[in-house]
């Protein structure tokens, strides 16, 4: 669920958590239950630099620019596959 930022005139700033198609343009704020207006700018989906940001990073990385391998690691042993037909592939 997105974040988004809320701004209270009397209190400040605070995050609130909202499904997009249900994001409000003012919500109750926590600490005065005065109106806070939506501040300008998209939802943030998630925190820069967690572990969730930096595997969907990585991920995306792998997509646009994959890793190329010459050999399998040292010591990495062949899948075996107990399915026959995989026999008839052909072998390099
Ligand atoms: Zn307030």
């Amino acid at each position: 669920m997105p974040r988004y930022d809320f701004r209270c005139r009397d209190c400040g700033d605070f995050d609130g958590f909202h499904p997009l198609a249900t994001v409000p343009d003012a919500v109750a704020c926590p600490t005065c239950a005065q109106p806070a207006r939506r501040r300008p700018g998209g939802g943030a989906l998630l925190h820069g630099g967690t572990t969730a940001m930096r595997l969907l990073d990585s991920t995306a990385r792998t997509a646009s620019e994959p890793a190329v391998v010459a050999a399998p690691p040292p010591g990495a042993r062949r899948p075996v596959s107990r399915n026959p037909l995989h026999r008839k592939l052909p072998r390099n």
